[in-house]
């Protein structure tokens, strides 16, 4: 009903197929933020808009490190679509195959047979997934952090781990989980495991048999530095508070094999861990492939600075899944970061706004503002501007401060600062819920004999 009514705010009432269709695929920072600028900006009857995503929201990535640590409820850091984009039609679930030539993708949905949608402009806003390699276990024992159930995962993850320590009369079992492994040294790398460490860190305090010194944090980089996005002697300074914090970094290593969770790296070391959080890079969605749009070397779609896919018509694209050439810095890209997906996306709305009315692009064209990491709890790395350089507290501060600006709507930005402020005065909260992602398991138990000649069968999962 609601649905309907909205839709024809767009439509105008007017016969559908004789409209436009603008159909975005994704409806993360750049979908869903050229999503807003379009709904504001087209009138009634000017053009369908609509946006396919697997989640029902968008995630403010940034914050997941502090959503594995506990300091924000994994709700807090989503937008829901529908909430925001009440003048667009949000379909969940999958576009698997894009025809471009024949102006049409199959999409499909999260329950039901797929099925085609024909557009005529395309916005190609679908991001990137984990890159991984082929080592053998990473795939069966690693996990990402790319996602908020991912980061809502490890923090339960983490706390079993001290459970399971705290638990167990054998050292190889205590040792395991009190083992925790992170490989690649970039943003999500370096904040998630400054996050994790600060939380089992302060967790040790309600667990009697496990000290600070019990636990080992690894983090594993192939480079020789680490946080390349903050320059060398901001990375530098972080690199040894996370050091002085007692993290074990390894550069200029790489993981060799982790099966059956037994962690081997170059460096000859070898050990059992309960824990292997995989953070080298990143590459664009795999939908991309599943396309007839044309690709750079690394398998971005490839576009202009006006973001527009070269070669085709009508198809447009920015963000983590496409290469938008770097105007001041000639033959290279723009990183793939919030920072572009953001301004990208006005860029790109005003730009389909131009190819439906017949005016003029614009050119996409940003200079780096800087980067700030959150290092932990009054802990931090952050370089402004390319000249203030700052670690510690302050960058802390700036951290907290440049990502409550920027996290979408008012209502989030409420939410987040209450979830620090309660954490502010409350300190941290240590429950931890690992069945969370099993809800049925208890009813299946309950469900199946549990006891066999007087003794209580063991659990299986
Ligand atoms: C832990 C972490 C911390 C980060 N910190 C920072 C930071 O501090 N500063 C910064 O600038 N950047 C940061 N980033 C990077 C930043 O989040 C990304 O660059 C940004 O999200 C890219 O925006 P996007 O719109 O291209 O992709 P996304 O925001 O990832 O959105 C892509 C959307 O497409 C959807 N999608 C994928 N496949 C399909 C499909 N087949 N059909 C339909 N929809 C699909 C996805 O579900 C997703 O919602 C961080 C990233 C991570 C993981």
């Amino acid at each position: 009903m609601t649905e309907s009514r909205n839709y024809r705010l767009v439509h105008g009432g007017g016969d559908e197929s004789e409209i436009p269709h603008v159909l975005i695929v994704g409806g993360g920072y750049l979908g869903m933020y050229t999503a807003m600028r379009l709904q504001k900006k087209l009138g009634a009857g000017e053009a369908r808009i609509t946006v396919v995503d697997p989640n029902s929201y968008m995630t403010y990535q940034p914050f997941l490190p502090e959503t594995a640590a506990g300091s924000i409820s994994p709700r807090n850091v989503v937008v829901p679509l529908r909430k925001v984009l009440h003048r667009v039609k949000v379909l969940t679930g999958r576009v698997i195959r894009i025809d471009h030539a024949g102006r049409k993708v199959e999409f499909e949905p999260a329950v039901g047979e797929p099925r085609e949608i024909a557009y005529d402009y395309l916005v190609m806003a679908a991001g990137a997934v984990s890159r991984t390699l082929p080592i053998p276990g990473l795939a069966e024992w690693g996990i990402g952090i790319k996602t908020v159930e991912e980061a809502a995962y490890l923090r339960n993850h983490v706390l079993e781990q001290l459970n399971i320590a705290d638990s167990t009369d054998d050292p190889e079992i205590r040792r395991k989980a009190l083992n925790f492994v992170f490989v690649g040294g970039g943003f999500a790398g370096a904040e998630a495991i400054a996050e994790l460490e600060d939380l089992a860190r302060d967790a040790t305090r309600i667990y009697p048999s496990i000290s600070v010194d019990d636990l080992h944090f690894y983090l594993i980089e192939a480079a020789d530095k680490i946080l390349p996005e903050v320059g060398p002697d901001v990375g530098a300074k972080a690199l040894n508070q996370l050091r002085l914090r007692g993290i074990d970094v390894r550069l200029s290593t790489f993981l060799e094999s982790a099966v059956d969770q037994h962690i081997k790296l170059s460096d000859g070391t070898e050990f059992d861990a309960g824990t292997l959080v995989w953070t080298a890079g990143v590459k664009p969605s795999p939908v991309v492939q599943a396309s007839d749009l044309p690709l750079g070397p690394k398998g971005h779609i490839d576009t202009n600075e006006f973001l527009q896919v070269n070669g085709v018509e009508n198809a447009f694209a920015g963000g983590d899944n496409a290469q938008v050439p770097d105007l001041d810095n000639p033959g290279r890209f723009y990183p793939p970061n919030a920072q572009n997906a953001v301004r990208q996306a006005p860029v790109l709305a005003d730009n389909v706004i131009a190819a439906l009315r017949g005016g003029k692009p614009k050119a996409y064209r940003h200079k780096n503002l800087g980067a700030v990491a959150g290092l932990g709890m009054h802990k931090g790395a952050a370089q402004l501007f390319g000249k203030i350089k700052l670690t510690g507290r302050l960058a802390w501060w700036a951290h907290r401060g440049y990502h409550l600006f920027a996290v979408p709507t008012f209502n989030r930005k409420f939410r987040v600062l209450s979830d620090w402020t309660l954490g502010f005065f409350l300190r941290r909260d240590f429950a931890s819920l690992p069945e969370m992602g099993e809800p049925r398991q208890a009813f299946e138990e309950a469900s199946r004999p549990q006891v066999e000649n007087g003794q209580l069968l063991r659990r299986v999962s």
